[in-house]
């Protein structure tokens, strides 16, 4: 389970012009007292707007520099233009986020891996429609002594630059305590996260509506291939697009995808999506990764949620599967604890019977392509299986761990098949709702 521990936040808020000169625009050191929101010199708002409206194409991240030491430490970034951007300093793990306008990174595919002086690592990506983020791991807790962006003066490029001075403990929680505690990374993404309670409008009529859910995505790319750097949010992306071009094409479901692009998407904005749409079924799909002594693990594992995981292994992958939403730099803090109601929990128990028969009724026809786990019918906490009225289930299509599974995970021909046998646990799961006749058993 993911540590619910208090965030600290700091807030460096910076407007950028695209004008002519190349006028930094500083901001505030976190110390002092008014919110910084700082509007360099240049055009007129209006002016901005047209200028903003002219230009469609995201600007471009080429470089980013690390320079300093644990004291001290700065990161800039080359941009093919300014930007708008925030900057703001999250704790339990120390981190720093840097919110902007959406962005293409032109970045060699090792960076981020390796950090210097406060800097540990950073990971980047697409974090929502029109929005891009960095998030950096930091070695300790720091404050952000300057935040500016310039724009491009000639041959320079435009540049983003994040000043970080190291602080202790208490010297992280003063800084935050001083700063208002309102947080736009959190926006959109709380709202009714826990179960609504009432009556719910009645199911609508037509076919069933399946939600897939492609793990991770955006900003948090998943478990990575050691032998090729395939990534888990493209794998799982690619399966789920052929099962759901198969379930459409079958006219008996409706299919709601939670992303069907390269985003990252918050674990409880999954479960909301497939609750405000009144899915009948929810499918996470990912590939684990697994290192050590059971490095040689492959195949199929279909889990369910439970309070307790049936198993250690289980438990760490549903700690790590639950991990997303602090890779890509949510504030957890404020998350509502589950609501004890008695309806709600005798709701849940039903629920949690039809997820363990599809969870059966899956693997076993996944057994009839591909290759299974040891023990493919597992449980654990997962955050994105929390839906206490849709059955639910996440599959690990297999181990990017393992070089032959990546393989198989890789090969359309392997997507087509598996998704097909995906199909046919559906199409039993609802045979006796929508009287499709259940394939006939098998031997
Ligand atoms: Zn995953």
């Amino acid at each position: 389970m993911i540590q619910r521990g208090r965030i600290g936040w700091l807030l460096a808020f910076v407007l950028l012009t695209n004008g002519p000169a190349r006028a930094e625009t500083p901001v505030d050191p976190p110390t002092t007292g008014s919110v910084p929101a700082v509007t360099a010199p240049g055009p007129s708002s209006g002016q901005r707007l047209a200028a903003a409206s002219r230009s469609t194409l995201p600007a471009a991240v080429s470089a980013v520099r690390i320079t300093g030491d644990a004291r001290r430490t700065s990161l800039s970034l080359d941009l093919t233009r300014a930007v708008e951007m925030r900057a703001f300093a999250l704790a339990d793990p120390y981190r720093l986020i840097i919110d902007m306008d959406e962005v293409n990174f032109h970045l060699g595919a090792q960076a981020g891996s390796r950090g210097h002086g406060l800097v540990r690592a950073y990971r980047f990506g697409l974090f929502a429609p029109g929005k891009s983020r960095i998030v950096i791991d930091l070695s300790g807790p720091a404050t952000i002594a300057r935040a500016t962006v310039a724009g491009a003066d000639g041959a320079a490029p435009a540049r983003l630059l994040v000043e970080l001075a190291a602080t202790d403990a208490d010297g992280f929680r003063r800084a935050n305590a001083a700063r208002p505690t309102t947080n736009l990374a959190r926006r959109g993404d709380r709202e009714s996260l826990g179960p609504r309670i009432g009556s719910r409008a009645p199911a609508p009529i037509g076919p069933p509506l399946v939600v897939i859910d492609p793990g991770h995505g955006g900003i948090d790319s998943g478990a990575v291939a050691p032998s090729t750097g395939d990534e888990e949010k493209n794998i799982v992306l690619d399966f789920a697009k052929v099962l759901r071009d198969k379930l459409v094409a079958s006219g008996r479901y409706r299919v709601l995808m939670t992303r069907d692009r390269d985003i990252f998407i918050p674990l409880a904005q999954r479960v909301k999506m497939a609750r405000d749409a009144q899915a009948a079924l929810f499918i996470s799909v990912h590939a684990d990764s697994i290192s050590g002594a059971a490095e040689n693990a492959r195949g199929v594992t279909v889990y369910t949620l439970s309070d307790r995981a049936s198993d250690a292994d289980s438990e760490r992958l549903a700690e790590r599967e639950n991990k997303a939403d602090a890779i890509a730099g949510l504030d957890l803090s404020d998350e509502p604890s589950e609501i004890a109601d008695i309806l709600i929990d005798l709701t849940r128990r039903e629920t949690r019977i039809y997820s363990a028969n599809f969870a059966r009724t899956l693997a076993g026809e996944m057994r009839q392509v591909t290759r299974m786990h040891r023990l493919p019918l597992r449980s654990a906490g997962f955050q994105v299986l929390r839906a206490h009225d849709i059955p639910s289930v996440l599959v690990e299509l297999g181990f990017v761990s393992s070089r032959r599974d990546v393989e198989m995970l890789t090969s359309a021909i392997w997507r087509d098949r598996t998704a097909d046998s995906v199909m046919k646990a559906v199409d039993r799961f609802f045979a006796p709702r929508t009287g499709v006749a259940a394939p006939t058993a098998r031997n």
